[in-house]
């Protein structure tokens, strides 16, 4: 993918041979949603709808090719038979969403009969899959009255906990977190659940937000400290870091005063360039859990709907993340690549394999 930013879609540079991009509009409701389905050679495309008050249509289009991409690459990594996908709400979830809008939605989700399987993702709530599954059956992360699956934060931060304890094992030699000072950037839904796991493994927890209420309740609930200073975050003096917030926070001007040797999180789009910072991060002997592998544990929990998974089955898969992060690093190790290289390598092996098995030819 190249740099140029011309072209409506197909000379996008995020725009990476997505198979479907659906414009979506409805006047009388006020939607302005596009679905993006970038591969479903393993089975239908799954990921959430985000509503989001972007700056333009560009942004948007540009996030939803990115977002349906990694959606393509975690189901893969997963072994889950399931595709990429994933939609964009333009406008603002506080003040421009109504049921009539997400009905609307629902309608064009449904109108691709089950290419698409929708979910919750940023300004979406339970409520809202309730209301998209009046509409359509093609929709995941539906409330457990109607036989969801329920929240999904705890089992992701469950993952990115195995993941981060087999990063630990690859560059420490051992997964013991006792003693080990991690970083939690975000402490929401899953960074807060992350936060009493590793505490309880007797870990020293620092934590970061920018909303000063939820630090000083996590704070307090968890006996952790706080670094409320932005401009230093990065150069904590820690052992391990743990991007819980937003995306791209691995970049040129954090990776020249990151002193973490770990880093495992889970943000989704950690590095603002995966092929660049992927390489940094290798040179600099920092190991990097890619997030789309280690915090994969949500979308076990919604496909749990649809493949009819016991909670027992979402629990062992999830903490399988153990494992694919140990294999990865040591994939990434014999062919001198970076483990974001890596992870997309055999994820890719996973689509190609059922290709030729499909005797698709691209
Ligand atoms: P959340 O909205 O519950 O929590 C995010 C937290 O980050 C909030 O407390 C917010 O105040 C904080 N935050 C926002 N901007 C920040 C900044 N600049 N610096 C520090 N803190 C900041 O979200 P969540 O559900 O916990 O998800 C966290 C991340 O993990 C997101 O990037 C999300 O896309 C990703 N993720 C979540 C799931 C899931 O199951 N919830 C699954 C996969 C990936």
């Amino acid at each position: 993918m190249g740099n140029n930013t011309e072209g409506l879609l197909f000379a996008h540079h995020s725009f990476d041979n997505h198979e479907q991009v659906v414009f979506c509009t409805d006047k009388e409701t006020g939607l302005k949603a596009i679905i993006g389905i970038h591969d479903t050679t393993l089975g239908p495309a799954l990921g959430g709808t985000r509503m989001w008050n972007y700056a333009s249509e560009q942004d948007a289009l540009t996030d939803v090719l990115r977002l349906s991409r990694g959606m393509t690459y975690k189901a893969a990594i997963t072994g889950l038979d399931l595709g990429g996908g994933k939609a964009v709400i333009i406008g603002d979830a506080k003040t421009e969403k109504t049921d009539a809008l997400m009905r609307k939605f629902a309608s064009y989700v449904h109108s691709l009969s089950g290419r698409y399987i929708t979910a919750e993702d940023m300004g979406m709530e339970t409520r809202d899959m309730d209301i998209v599954h009046e509409v359509t059956p093609y929709v995941t992360g539906i409330s457990e009255a109607l036989g969801g699956a329920g929240n999904p934060s705890p089992v992701t931060a469950y993952g990115v906990f195995m993941g981060l304890k087999a990063a630990t094992k690859y560059r420490f030699g051992s997964d013991d977190l006792t003693g080990k000072r991690v970083l939690v950037q975000g402490i929401g839904h899953v960074g807060e659940e992350l936060v009493r796991q590793l505490v309880a493994e007797g870990a020293e927890v620092i934590i970061s937000d920018i909303n000063a209420v939820r630090l000083q309740e996590v704070s307090t609930k968890y006996n952790v400290a706080i670094h409320d200073d932005m401009n230093t975050l990065y150069e904590l003096d820690v052992d391990i870091y743990a991007p819980c917030a937003m995306g791209a926070t691995i970049n040129d001007t954090t990776l020249a005063v990151l002193k973490a040797k770990v880093i495992a999180g889970a943000a989704n789009n950690q590095l603002e360039d995966e092929v660049k910072h992927g390489k940094v991060l290798r040179d600099k002997n920092i190991a990097y859990a890619p997030d789309f592998l280690i915090n994969a544990g949500g979308i076990i929990n919604v496909y749990a709907e649809i493949a009819k998974f016991t909670r027992e089955e979402i629990m062992e898969k999830t903490a399988n993340i153990y494992n694919t992060t140990l294999e990865i690093f040591a994939l990434a190790d014999e062919k001198n690549i970076a483990t974001q290289a890596a992870a997309i390598a055999i994820a890719e092996s996973r689509i190609q394999a059922k290709r030729n098995e499909k005797n698709i030819v691209l």
